[in-house]
């Protein structure tokens, strides 16, 4: 077992506010949050990054959008901001794959 924040989050070992949990995911509110609502969708099966996403884990990465929009929807946003950072260069700082779902504020692009 991998000693990330998110696996002793998944674990129960420290809390989190959870927005949405069933066997493949749990999600939770970020305790930094750069928008008003800012929920990171985590699979319970890590993966470090992007990069080591294969073909076997199609699923589980397209059922996190599924997720993302489920949770939005329940929240009440239409309106969302998805982004996966990869890698320290891209500000990747938990190394168990995640995306982040933001809303509530206006978004500009290019993002920083
Ligand atoms: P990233 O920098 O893309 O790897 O995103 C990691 C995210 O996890 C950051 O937005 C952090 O604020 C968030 N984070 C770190 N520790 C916790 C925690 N204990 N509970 C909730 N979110 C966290």
């Amino acid at each position: 077992m991998s000693d990330t924040i998110f696996a002793k989050i998944i674990a129960k070992k420290i809390p989190a506010k959870i927005a949405y949990e069933d066997e493949q995911y749990l999600v939770i509110h970020d305790i930094s949050p750069q928008a008003p609502v800012h929920v990171l969708v985590i699979p319970k099966r890590e993966i470090a990054t992007l990069n080591d996403v294969t073909a076997a884990d199609v699923d589980l990465i397209g059922g996190m959008f599924l997720v993302a929009a489920k949770v939005m929807k329940e929240l009440g946003h239409a309106d969302y901001r998805t982004v996966f950072n990869c890698g320290p260069g891209a500000q990747q700082t938990v190394f168990h794959l995640h995306l982040h779902v933001l809303a509530g504020r206006p978004f500009t692009w290019p993002p920083g």
